[in-house]
């Protein structure tokens, strides 16, 4: 017999594992059902860090979103009663023109939501920042709410304490396809079949297919992480080292200091079971940061193809930049990761209800800026299926945008 839900979370990644949770603590019969396996590295919550900030550049209109999230990963630590953090605010420095588009968009949302910020001289950088450098007419700005998030332990932790909370996982099963019913939503895995009143679509770089009545075009891009060497000390968590982000007439380029104990991620996960343990760091490595491109990538036309190798070119111009930019780090990889952004057209998210079913909502495009908004997104997603609305600001995400 087919097995009934409240609501279905296709997709626990990220943003749904975090929805999954969501639904579960308002005591609700949901089921979470994930082609992988939980804190899998095949899609784009994987890789140890991800940068979390306030000040906004992309648009000032997330900050709310962003200060609810921040309050959602604290509550998240506090529900799953460990000792270690989640969300580390060790801090951002962002630096670029005086009238580009990184140093104007974090003065702009720093300003219109009164976020705490500092410009820092050329006269002190150099003695707070040892081992960065400021570009000739480029401003650094210090956000000391800026840090960053332990990706997978996030993903692993809301998926552990929704099962907690009486959800059910199945993992190892690809949603083959879901059609709207008699009963609310149909769901197939080939293996199986469920049925739910309502459907939360989280499919990440799989969006297109499952989401294809959207009209919206979600266009995939392989993006590299990269670790190098860097003297036992220098850049590391332990000198305070902030988070980094830099844009460059090249292009953007962020970063993270090393964390003691942890290169690179974990082999990758096939398993059919739900683990509770997060994936295995690579230990015992010298010191190193982590660093990435935010721009360029590699456009793919289907994300289950995705290849590891590394790109040659992507890494000349990393490289390029570190020399510029990070002249201590040893251009010596260490280890390397591939991951995947989904672009929307406008490089903004899209949450919303479907519009063939208010029975289905769902959260897409997330455009390579997504997982520090996992905390409030699932939230958000978790109103839309139960209620049809949300009180969080949300109107400048909806698909309404692509109509006009
Ligand atoms: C290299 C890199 C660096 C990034 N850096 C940052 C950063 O510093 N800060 C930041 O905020 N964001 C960053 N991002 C973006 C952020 O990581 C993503 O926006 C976010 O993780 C996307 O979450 P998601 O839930 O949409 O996707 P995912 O976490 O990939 O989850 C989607 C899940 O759906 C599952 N799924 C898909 N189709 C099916 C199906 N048919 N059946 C069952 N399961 C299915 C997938 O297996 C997957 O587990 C980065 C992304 C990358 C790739």
């Amino acid at each position: 017999m087919r097995q009934h839900y409240d609501v279905i979370v296709l997709g626990v990644g990220g943003v749904g594992s975090a929805a999954l949770y969501h639904l579960a603590v308002r005591g609700l019969r949901v089921l979470g059902l994930e082609q992988f396996s939980i804190g899998h590295n095949r899609g784009s919550s994987h890789g140890e860090t991800r940068a979390i900030r306030k000040a906004y550049f992309e648009h000032p209109s997330y900050v709310p979103l962003l200060e609810r999230a921040y309050a959602n990963w604290r509550e998240l630590e506090r529900q799953s009663q460990s000792t270690e953090s989640l969300l580390v605010e060790q801090g951002i420095l962002e630096i670029g023109p005086a009238d580009g588009m990184l140093v104007q968009g974090v003065l702009q949302a720093s300003r219109q939501h009164q976020l705490a910020l500092e410009q820092v001289s050329e006269g002190e950088f150099a003695e707070r920042f040892p081992g960065f450098v400021l570009p000739a007419d480029s401003v650094a700005l210090y956000e000391p709410a800026g840090g960053y998030l332990h990706v997978e332990r996030c993903v692993q932790t809301y998926a552990e304490l929704a099962v907690q909370h009486g959800a059910q996982l199945v993992t190892g099963q690809p949603v083959t396809s879901w059609q709207l019913h008699s009963q609310g939503v149909l769901i197939s895995t080939g293996e199986m079949e469920y049925s739910a009143d309502r459907l939360v679509v989280t499919a990440g770089a799989w969006a297109s297919e499952l989401l294809r009545d959207l009209e919206v075009p979600l266009q995939v891009l392989r993006k590299h992480l990269h670790w190098y060497q860097v003297d036992p000390g220098a850049y590391a968590q332990s000198s305070g080292s902030p988070v980094f982000f830099y844009e460059r007439p090249q292009g953007c380029y962020y970063g993270f200091p090393s964390l003691p104990g942890d290169v690179g991620t974990a082999p990758k996960a096939t398993s059919k079971s739900f683990s509770s343990k997060p994936p295995a760091a690579i230990s015992a490595q010298p010191a190193c940061i982590k660093v990435a491109e935010h721009t360029g990538g590699e456009v793919l036309h289907d994300p289950a193809q995705v290849s590891d190798a590394l790109e040659p070119e992507e890494v000349g111009r990393v490289e390029r930049f570190l020399s510029e930019c990070l002249p201590d780090v040893k251009l010596r990889s260490l280890a390397h990761a591939v991951c995947m952004y989904t672009m929307s057209p406008d490089g903004h998210f899209i949450i919303d209800r479907h519009p063939l079913s208010e029975a289905v909502v769902f959260a897409a495009g997330l455009s390579g800026h997504g997982f520090k908004f996992a905390s409030v997104l699932g939230e958000v997603l978790a109103d839309l299926a139960t209620t049809g609305q949300t009180a969080l600001p949300i109107d400048f995400l909806g698909l309404a945008r692509f109509q006009k």
